[in-house]
């Protein structure tokens, strides 16, 4: 109880401190303030470089062929009417009749086509659809047919909602450098929301009334939504408590202990509050003496104690990840094989991560403590996340404990961010946490072609796989499960062997499922969505609109 009215009272000082002006005349009774996404003042809108596009850009203004809900497990049409294998190397892609873009252009299969060819053309983001698919072909006004040369149903249901469909008239004459280089301020789209203005910390969208989905999906309840650049969680915290911010998509430390006060909103009403959205991985060098050694790295699974981390770092807001690492949603939790997950698993045990140290000839000879390689090697391991992120600072101060416990030696350190990254792409460190392409999705093989990446084999490495981890083996199985129908006897076979291999072998440790950080004002705005009011994904992140967030946006209602 003490604690806690401590707690109140900072957090009563935090909201003085940051009395912050909105200084917009918008009637906030029509106006969603949000936040959580914006990091520097807008300057870029191109869907062409989508990790540099102010979020909404695709989603609330381009649009992509599906949206999914990973929450239903819905692959839901959206420009497209439908789409269907007709064989099993062509798939069909019907379009809706009567969407135009803002500029009043019909949307048909010419903007289809072009975006597909265009990634032909030139070099782009997602060019590497080419190495699975051989042509894109028009078969009527509304109807697009791709062809496959190999049928990767897995990645291809993942394109599917992920890519967004260009206006052809716009960019057809743009060459490569142009396409890719261009601000393009004031971008033109068919979505639900359009550019209004820009500030230095925020981004105006302005609802697009004529938006072909309103009479379909239902029109969206904020007319403006002001997308605020918010520096740091307290100043979040302090905007919500004051009703200046209503949906804000931070992790927040305290708002457990406070929610009620403020009448502020989360996804679950008690913890674990958050949904999960993408995992933290323990990473080790996989090539490098202890961690070359499967029975050293499951001696490390063991060591640590992933639930003290949910429970004191996180406030109990996140869960402790399952032996596999997959999320339990049901397009993820369908593929993992409980005789697998029981007969290969882990969980926190210090005593057994001894044993598996002592049975393998990992003993403490000269008396400091901690053990010696079975060739009497002294071993002295860094664990490093990035400066400033100060739950994984803490985090990997608990699991550098809970390894020396056990006698594995570990100090957890905090280089600047830049380092960390190079360090991570480049090889050179001995463990990492990261989570960076681990979230939630259509299927998981985009989790398992993360987290075993087979692009290793540059002195750089970007996709994954950070510990440079080895085994061709299951590469080819990643591979085949992409091959698979989802939810086919085979596709549910080859998941049981990538799993099991990833258990045994361990040349990663699934630690926590990091949350869907969302805390909302009810000031007002209502019906967001929660457990019992499941009407969406709570998120504004960039990537994130087309994956439930435009179901917030339609859903919300005012207070007044
Ligand atoms: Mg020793």
């Amino acid at each position: 109880m003490k604690s806690f009215w401590r707690i109140f009272l900072v957090l009563s000082i935090v909201v003085l401190m940051f009395s912050m002006s909105f200084g917009a005349t918008y009637d906030r009774s029509k106006t969603l303030v949000a936040g959580g996404g914006l990091w520097n003042t807008p300057t870029n809108w191109n869907p062409f470089t989508p990790w540099n596009a102010t979020t909404g850009t695709v989603g609330l203004v381009y649009e992509t062929l599906f949206t999914y809900d990973p929450l239903t497990d819905n692959l839901r049409p959206w420009l497209a009417e439908k789409g269907e294998w007709v064989s099993d190397s062509e798939y069909l892609i019907t379009l809706r009749k009567g969407i135009t873009w803002v500029d009043g252009n019909t949307f048909d299969a010419n903007d289809v086509y072009f975006t597909f060819d265009i990634s032909r053309k030139y070099e782009l983001s997602y060019s590497n659809i080419w190495n699975y698919i051989s042509d894109v072909q028009i078969v009527s006004k509304y109807e697009v047919k791709i062809i496959f040369k190999e049928s990767r149903y897995h990645e291809w249901s993942y394109f599917l909602y992920q890519q967004p469909i260009m206006p052809h008239h716009v960019w057809e004459n743009m060459s490569q450098s142009e396409l890719l280089e261009t601000a393009n301020k004031y971008p033109m789209g068919t979505g639900m929301y359009k550019y209004e203005s820009v500030g230095a910390d925020r981004m105006v969208w302005v609802r697009n009334d004529n938006w072909w989905g309103n009479s379909l999906f239902g029109k969206p309840g904020p007319e403006r939504i002001v997308y605020m650049q918010i520096s740091g969680n307290n100043v979040a915290l302090g905007m919500l408590m004051k009703g200046e911010l209503d949906v804000s998509n931070f992790f927040i430390p305290g708002v457990p202990k406070i929610k009620s006060f403020y009448g502020l909103e989360t996804y679950y009403k008690d913890a674990p509050y958050m949904l999960p959205e993408n995992v933290a991985i323990l990473f080790m060098d996989d090539n490098k003496e202890p961690m070359n050694d499967s029975n050293f790295r499951r001696a490390v699974a063991f060591a640590i104690d992933t639930k003290m981390i949910a429970d004191k770092v996180y406030e109990s807001q996140v869960q402790p990840a399952g032996p596999t690492g997959l999320i339990p949603i049901d397009s993820w939790k369908s593929y993992v094989d409980t005789k697998t997950e029981t007969d290969y698993g882990f969980s926190f045990n210090p005593a057994k991560a001894k044993q598996i140290l002592a049975e393998n000839g990992y003993k403490d000879i000269n008396k400091d403590g901690f053990v010696e390689t079975p060739e009497g090697k002294t071993i002295s391991l860094e664990l490093i996340v990035p400066n400033g992120w100060t739950d994984w600072m803490e985090a990997a101060k608990i699991m550098a404990t809970g390894l020396r416990n056990v006698g594995i030696n570990v100090t957890a350190k905090f280089p600047d961010y830049s380092v960390f990254l190079s360090l991570r792409q480049k090889g050179g460190f001995d463990m990492l946490i990261d989570n960076a392409s681990s979230s939630v999705s259509r299927t998981p093989w985009t989790y398992w072609n993360w987290v075993a990446s087979n692009r290793i084999y540059t002195d750089e490495i970007t996709a994954g796989n950070w510990g440079r981890y080895e085994n061709k083996d299951l590469f080819q199985k990643i591979v085949d499960f992409n091959f698979a129908k989802d939810g086919s006897a085979e596709s549910k076979k080859i998941a049981a062997e990538i799993e099991k291999t990833l258990l045994e072998d361990m040349p990663s440790v699934p630690l926590w499922y990091n949350g869907m950080w969302f805390q909302a004002s009810t000031a007002y705005w209502t019906n967001y969505p929660t457990e019992e009011n499941p009407v969406g994904y709570p998120s504004t992140w960039g990537g994130k609109w087309q994956i439930g967030g435009l179901d917030m946006l339609i859903n919300l209602k005012p207070v007044k």
